[in-house]
């Protein structure tokens, strides 16, 4: 009989969230993996996942809109996957000042960033409730805690997600379940990729100077967090050695909002 925990990591195909999953699968849980992209384009990054430990599956999902959670959720259900471990973590970006925002991405960045991990939550949350254990753990950022211009809308998913993070805590601080949100610095992956070759190209500087710039204004060390050191932290709050650990916002972030 398998007794491993299992672990839903949303947004795991790339970045942040598959170095969460490649950490939770080297020690020893069971890990569904999801993105938005194709099977296809999945297929490279899935077979070094399974080559690491058990992979529950490859779920692409668009995590945009409430009926398609709802979708994945009975998916998961039909295959007899009970998440013990929920990581929201999918996300995304776009950089422009307020009167410029286009109203689509506005509504395209809390639907994804915020709200599907309030629709994850309502839904995983009663089997955690039931058996009396649960970790749920929201990838927020420093934009959680901290703003910068041009980013209204993923600040305000981010500081949301936060409070999100605090009202499940409370909710459920005598069920065995705890809700912490983990707030990165700059982590390089293409959600950053994307920002350092568009700050290059109009500012017409290399991308090697570029990054060194993104990384000097907000991070004191100077260098990126990495998505294996946020996997390891997770991996940390899974333990019962973090079970006082509840309702917290926990930085990784070289410093940025010590400042
Ligand atoms: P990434 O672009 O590398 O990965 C994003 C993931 O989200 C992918 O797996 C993608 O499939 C998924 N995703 C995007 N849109 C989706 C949709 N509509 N439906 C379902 N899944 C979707 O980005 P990343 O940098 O790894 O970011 C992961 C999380 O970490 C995000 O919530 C981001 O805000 C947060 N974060 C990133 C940084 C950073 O510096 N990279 C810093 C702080 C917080």
């Amino acid at each position: 009989m398998n007794n491993a925990k299992t672990a839903l990591v949303t947004g795991s195909s790339s970045g942040i969230g598959y170095g969460i999953a490649k950490i939770l699968l080297k020690n020893g849980y069971q890990v569904v993996i999801h993105g938005v992209e194709s099977q296809e384009q999945a297929a490279p990054m899935l077979k070094d996942l399974f080559s690491i430990g058990n992979v529950l599956g490859y779920y692409s999902v668009d995590v945009s809109n409430a009926p398609s959670i709802e979708q994945f959720y009975s998916d998961l259900q039909s295959a007899n996957i009970t998440i013990d471990i929920l990581v929201n973590n999918a996300g995304i970006q776009y950089v422009a000042p307020i009167q410029e925002f286009p109203i689509q991405k506005w509504d395209q960045i809390l639907a994804i960033n915020l709200s599907s991990a309030f629709h994850f939550t309502r839904l995983l949350l009663p089997a955690m409730q039931k058996q009396k254990w649960g970790r749920i753990i929201n990838i927020a950022s420093a934009h959680g805690v901290v703003a910068s211009v041009n980013k209204a809308a993923y600040v305000a998913s981010k500081h949301g997600i936060v409070g999100l993070t605090k009202v499940a805590a409370l909710e459920n601080a005598q069920n065995g379940i705890t809700c912490n949100a983990i707030c990165p610095g700059w982590v390089l992956t293409p959600l950053v990729e994307a920002q350092i070759e568009k700050r290059a190209s109009e500012q017409e500087i290399s991308i090697d100077q570029a990054r060194s710039n993104l990384l000097l204004e907000k991070q004191p060390t100077g260098q990126f967090a990495t998505a294996d050191e946020i996997g390891e932290y997770v991996a940390f709050l899974c333990t019962d050695s973090a079970a006082q650990i509840n309702g917290a916002s926990l930085t990784i972030d070289g410093g940025w909002t010590a400042q």
